[in-house]
């Protein structure tokens, strides 16, 4: 048997991934967002430049694809920020803030479990043009309110910290390396490398050893510019005003390199240890990294449908469902009857009634398949109402029947 590739998955029922997009769509819409769209494919070194050389999903995540014909390496796309950014310097977009959102699938090579995939899907927000602390608060209160009220998320907290200008990372990053060489830590062999490649990363880690041994380490929000500071307060103010809840995360440093500023993230501990479903914040200098020149402020957030997808697959009466259409089926007796059902099927969905025409099997077996099917009626042609033009409806809830005239079948169904 050919299997599905490691960490993919098939999607057998679109409909709850449809309404949750739906529901995201129209949110998002409040906000003046608007779609776009970027390949699935681009250069790796988009990746490589703006991710960071040192990242996990630059060294070891990404899907890499050879082009013989043009010698070069393309990639699968392992995120989407990266992808606007450069849709963004590449197509000269002028209007400012630009406000946009994209979704589909993204891939990195990691180790698949529950919520972590190879192939999974995102839906990322950017707002490109904007620097002020208030537009980091309408941000975060737009995702919140995604998440508590149009997506009616249950029991999620929102992390947030706040990482600094590139001066204070620098500084920061610094004293960290101070520390994390001169107290004899016991730390595993990833973050040794990373203390000295990219120290801030080893927040990341989630082994018991690095956590204790960080446990003492200097902290990001402590070491912040008086202007990076005072950003922060008003930040933290603004989310008051709008009654966001948070919590102040001082070690969620978020994985990729471009990141300064507002950090955040939203978690629920029914995702296990895949916890987070929504990512995101400033990244003040990736349109420069891309562009080369002088660099354009912005923010953003990556949420993952396939982790919302598991939270709301275990809720019930969500909101977000649409209402079913009502379903037809329309049931030939005999073979010699085929025609005059097509005819049937197709005037009613001509009409836009939903129809399922039956033509394989007995006549019991058809009524069965309705039954399963949850249809309102089923329409039953057989030699007499092929000789008197009309069609026999079955109510499927009381099981009552009654004769109309195949020319009035539209009207009596409206
Ligand atoms: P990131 O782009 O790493 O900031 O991730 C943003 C969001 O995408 C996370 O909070 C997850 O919900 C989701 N995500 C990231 N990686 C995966 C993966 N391998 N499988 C499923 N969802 C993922």
């Amino acid at each position: 048997m050919i299997t599905k590739v490691k960490g993919t998955h098939d999607i057998l029922d679109m409909t709850l991934f449809n309404a949750v997009l739906a529901a995201i769509k129209k949110h998002v819409a409040l906000y003046n967002f608007s779609e776009i769209a970027t390949p699935l494919i681009e250069h790796t070194h988009l990746f490589e430049r703006v991710l960071g050389a040192h990242t996990d999903v630059v060294t070891k995540q990404m899907f890499t694809l050879h082009s013989e014909k043009e010698d070069e390496s393309l990639c699968l796309r392992p995120e989407a920020t990266a992808s606007v950014a450069r849709a963004f310097v590449e197509n000269s977009i002028m209007q400012l803030p630009w406000k946009v959102f994209t979704w589909g699938p993204m891939f990195r090579y990691e180790r698949p479990q529950k919520g972590r995939y190879r192939q999974f899907y995102q839906v990322s927000m950017e707002v490109i043009g904007s620097a002020e602390v208030a537009g980091d608060a309408q941000f975060i209160t737009m995702l919140d309110r995604l998440f508590s009220q149009a997506l009616q998320i249950a029991d999620y907290v929102l992390h947030i910290n706040f990482l600094g200008c590139t001066d204070d990372r620098v500084a920061y990053t610094k004293k960290l390396q101070r520390f994390l060489a001169g107290n004899g830590l016991t730390m595993c062999t990833t973050c040794s490398v990373r203390a000295q490649e990219n120290p801030l990363r080893v927040f990341d880690c989630k082994q018991e050893q690095c956590q204790q041994s960080l446990a003492q380490a200097p902290l990001l929000t402590e070491s912040l510019c008086s202007s990076c500071s005072q950003e922060w307060d008003m930040l933290l103010e603004q989310l008051d005003l709008l009654s966001v809840t948070y919590s102040h995360n001082p070690r969620l440093v978020r994985g990729l390199d471009y990141y300064n500023k507002v950090a955040f993230e939203f978690l629920s501990g029914r995702l296990g240890s895949q916890s987070a479903f929504c990512g995101g914040g400033r990244y003040d200098n990736l349109i420069g990294m891309i562009s080369g020149k002088e660099t354009v402020p912005a923010l953003g957030a990556a949420l993952g449908l396939d982790r919302v997808l598991l939270l709301l697959e275990d809720q019930e009466n969500l909101t977000i469902m649409p209402s079913r259409e009502p379903l037809y089926v329309v049931i030939p007796t005999e073979k010699a009857y085929h025609p005059l059902a097509l005819q049937l099927s197709d005037e009613l969905q001509s009409h836009l009634f939903t129809t399922e025409l039956i033509v394989d099997g007995s006549l019991k077996s058809a009524l069965r398949k309705a039954n399963k099917y949850g249809a309102l009626y089923a329409l039953l042609l057989g030699e007499q109402e092929h000789k008197e033009g009309t069609v026999t409806v079955k109510d499927m809830i009381t099981g009552e029947q009654q004769t109309i005239a195949q020319i009035d079948i539209v009207s009596f169904l409206r």
